[in-house]
């Protein structure tokens, strides 16, 4: 067993695949206790996605397995609130007040941002840097690089990162050069001396918001934001770097060039996740296609567990098809542990603290899900796997345990609620837990009222109160005499 294991130094149990060297490795913490890590953020320039979604739930629960093991961690989530897409669409928002105005766009999805990954209770990062609280600082960085002779001011002031300056450059995506100058489009800008190098100051635009730089007015590039933002509140070289697969080049591959020569480090963070495409219907979600899921949209029908578990239903690095029909596959999911949980809480009340000779042996059977379940996480993060195994774990529980709860003793059943709770917070599960007091005394007075009109032998209308119950969404489960029950959260949440 695992949890809470960690013994505090570099080295953790777990192995995650890293993309700059294209294996599975050991994860070693740079200093010990703590992980820290940089997820690269939205551009808040329209309603979050699923397939952003994906991403942060992804690392929500990388996060929550550190913490789980007993590592501290730091994270850091940014905002690029300025970007080519948001100017646009302010501009079609808001015409020639643009200057004036265009901050209301990133404000308003930055906002929905938070909305929506609360609901999906991801953990809330412990910065979001945005690009605009960080361009005096970008602009100095990039006096350094040119200073250095790694960046070149093109005659519209705008400044290029001069791509053949950097050792070993297209190493994290596992490019060679030539092949991608080769494979680059020449694009007509006149200012770069080839078609790789990238922009770290853009120069000003009519009807653009602008900062003041020494070469001209204009606003930082992106993959220097990140380089920027992470280097300056984490330290290099920090422990974990992500994004969706798409940033791995060339975002991630930029990244790694300029910190390579600001720094002279080789990589700026030791390890490279990368989370898999997410489609719909086989195709990628495009605006042209008008395919696009957003969070909200999908909030709106689902729980927010679901939709949790439909995003870690494939492994993280693979290709993940999102669909209703996925959707509704997690329901028997969610369904399973809030039974579990309910009615695990309800037999630990009124357990004895007298155990019996079947403990020991009802304990080691449910060990055995919890190390398997710690397996699969540890191994390169299978959260699909895990899931599985919790799954199973909550189905054991409720076929065997507690039918049985009456001959455990208070410490198994104890511990069979704190495991079922430990690994559903690492999936970041079974968040809507605790119900409010009057409906818990209301459903219990039913419950055994119907208990009363069985002993009855009042058999029809005991059926009838059954029947009712569940129409708002309370399950029975009859053992004998005795009578458990679970509340569907969904009733729950509309009843608080
Ligand atoms: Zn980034």
């Amino acid at each position: 067993m695992h949890r809470g294991r960690y013994a505090g130094g570099v080295e953790t149990p777990l192995t995650i695949y890293n993309t700059a060297t294209r294996r599975e490795e050991q994860f070693r913490v740079a200093v010990p206790g703590r992980a820290r890590g940089y997820v690269c953020g939205l551009t808040p320039q329209d309603h979050p996605h699923v397939g952003h979604a994906r991403v942060y739930v992804v690392f929500d629960v990388f996060r929550r397995l550190l913490e789980y093991l007993g590592i501290g961690t730091t994270l850091v989530i940014n905002f690029t609130d300025i970007d080519d897409k948001i100017i646009d669409r302010a501009r079609k928002e808001y015409g020639d007040r643009v200057v004036a105005k265009w901050y209301d766009v990133p404000r308003r999805y930055i906002e929905e941002y938070f909305e929506v990954m609360d609901a999906l209770n991801v953990k809330r990062a412990d910065h979001y840097p945005r690009v605009t609280e960080y361009v005096d600082k970008m602009v100095k960085w990039i006096e350094d690089l040119v200073e250095r002779g790694y960046a070149y001011v093109a005659p519209d002031g705008s400044v290029y990162f001069d791509v053949f300056r950097v050792p070993r450059y297209g190493e994290l995506s596992g490019q060679r050069v030539e092949e991608l100058i080769a494979g680059a489009r020449v694009e007509p800008e006149p200012g770069k001396r080839n078609p790789l190098d990238f922009a770290l100051w853009k120069s000003w635009a009519p009807l653009e918001p602008w900062w003041n730089s020494p070469w001209c007015p204009g606003r930082p590039g992106w993959h220097l934001e990140c380089v920027v933002m992470s280097s300056t509140l984490l330290g290099v070289p920090f422990d974990f770097h992500g994004g969706g697969q798409d940033l791995m080049f060339p975002h991630h591959e930029n990244e790694v060039a300029i910190a390579r020569v600001y720094f002279g480090v080789d990589y700026f963070a030791r390890y490279w996740m990368h989370v898999g495409y997410l489609t719909i219907g086989g195709e990628k979600m495009s605006k042209s296609l008008g395919n696009i899921v957003t969070v909200r949209e999908v909030l709106g029908r689902y729980m927010g567990e679901e939709v949790r578990l439909a995003l870690l239903s494939a492994h993280y690095r693979k290709p993940l098809d999102f669909s209703t029909e996925l959707l509704d596959a997690q329901r028997p999911i969610v369904d399973a542990l809030y039974s579990a949980y309910d009615q695990l809480v309800q037999a630990l009340n009124d357990a004895r603290d007298n155990g019996i000779d079947r403990d020991a042996e009802m304990a080691k059977a449910l060990d055995n899900y919890v190390e398997a379940f710690e397996e699969a996480l540890l191994d390169d993060l299978k959260a699909h796997v895990a899931v599985g195994k919790l799954y199973e774990y909550a189905r054991h529980l409720i076929a065997s345990v507690i039918p049985a709860a009456e001959r455990l003793s208070k410490a198994v059943l104890a511990r069979a609620l704190e495991d079922l709770l430990a690994m559903a917070d690492v999936l970041g599960l079974v968040m809507y837990r605790d119900l409010p007091r009057e409906v818990v005394d209301f459903v219990s007075g039913m419950v055994e009222y119907r208990s009363t009109l069985r002993r009855e032998r009042r058999f029809d209308v005991a059926d009838t109160l059954r029947a009712l119950l569940e129409r708002f969404g309370v399950r029975l489960f009859d053992y004998g005499p005795i009578t458990r029950w679970s509340l569907d959260r969904r009733t729950a949440r509309w009843m608080a």
